[in-house]
């Protein structure tokens, strides 16, 4: 694209965000805080989804200071529901180091933005461009499709070497007066117009500076190669109450998959095991009596892994000490823990 058609393109796209913006609650403020906030919940999160937690999060926890400090089962709580959780503990982690190391001040360059947990290239320059008005590219996957069509870049966006290639065009493209309403921009761009399956090319404030449009082939873009398989995992979950109503639930290890999270006791299933003897081995518990063998079935889709849930419900007495980190709790209790959402689709149906 030559300088005047650059020009053009950056003025076309910036006035047209200005008139037809969504009004978002993160769009109301300047805070660095509170974008950091934003941009970590709509990672991998839809924007309907992300607002009532968006709000709710600020109502408690306004400051860096009040996050830093949040007991961390009461954060995986204010978090529960939105995924990915590791995710909020990186957050409070990055937090953290903003209050101990830079007095509270987040920091207003890429350099030591990009070295606090979990700000990784696109945050860093979501919160340097919108909060601080810094001219620094933010590249997520609706900015990858608008400027794969735009400029016709054919290189694969499933490939991490190709993000720089993209870096390097909003550096060329990006309107240094308004930073943060340029990438914001090319982010409604993607999310409203420029979708991934028929863009609303009509209604495209850049229709003239597409060379997608003008060659007519933008549904062949972005190239993306085949993302691996998704792994089908069998677990039997047991819901199991003791003589007094109460429900047995274990904490999830502190590494890995939903870490920290409580659930109801999974066995994964195979063609040889029998689940119920690995149930009552693994948690010292006899099973007394079978409540319901069909209680619930349902799958949860995670990104790379789905889990197929066979839930049955029974009476177990416990024969010896529990296993660390498993208990027999009351329902009250159990619904104050932070749980993902496989186990609050079982909570939900139990009385
Ligand atoms: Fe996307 Fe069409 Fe606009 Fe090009 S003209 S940026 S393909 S919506």
């Amino acid at each position: 694209m030559n300088y005047q058609y650059t020009n053009e393109f950056r003025h076309h796209l910036v006035e047209w965000f200005n008139k037809e913006k969504r009004d978002l609650p993160w769009r109301r403020t300047s805070d660095p805080y509170k974008i950091w906030v934003s941009e970590v919940m709509l990672q991998q999160t839809r924007v309907d989804t992300v607002i009532p937690y968006y709000n709710r999060f600020l109502e408690k926890y306004p400051t860096l200071q009040d996050l830093a400090y949040a007991p961390q089962e009461e954060l995986l709580k204010m978090w529960e529901g939105l995924g990915y959780y590791s995710r909020a503990r990186n957050l409070q982690a990055g937090v953290k180091e903003v209050v101990e190391k830079y007095n509270a001040a987040v920091p207003d360059n890429r350099h030591d933005i990009s070295k606090l947990k979990g700000v990784g290239p696109y945050t860093a320059g979501a919160i340097l461009s919108i909060a601080y008005k810094k001219a620094e590219h933010a590249v997520d996957g609706n900015v990858m499709r608008v400027l794969s069509r735009v400029l016709h870049i054919e290189e694969d966006i499933a490939l991490h070497k190709t993000r720089k290639v993209f870096e390097e065009a909003v550096e060329m493209l990006i309107d240094e007066q308004h930073p943060g309403d340029f990438n914001q921009a090319l982010m409604d761009l993607g999310a409203m117009i420029c979708t991934p399956t028929s863009p609303k090319c009509l209604l495209c404030p850049v229709r003239d500076y597409c060379t997608a449009f003008s060659e007519g082939d933008a549904d062949q873009l972005p190239k993306k190669s085949k993302k691996v398989k998704n792994k089908k995992v069998h677990f039997k979950v047991f819901i199991a109450t003791d003589q007094e109503g109460r429900f047995l639930i274990e904490k999830r290890p502190s590494e890995g998959l939903l870490a920290d999270m409580w659930q109801f006791p999974m066995i994964e299933t195979n063609e040889n095991s029998i689940c119920e003897e690995t149930f009552e081995q693994n948690y010292n518990v006899q099973i007394a009596n079978y409540i319901d063998k069909d209680l619930l079935k349902f799958k949860h889709v995670f990104s790379h892994l789905t889990w197929e849930m066979d839930c049955i419900q029974v009476q177990a007495e416990q024969k010896m000490e529990l296993p660390n980190d498993a208990h027999f709790q009351p329902i009250e209790q159990i619904r104050t823990l932070p749980m993902p959402v496989p186990m609050l689709k079982i909570l939900n149906v139990l009385n």
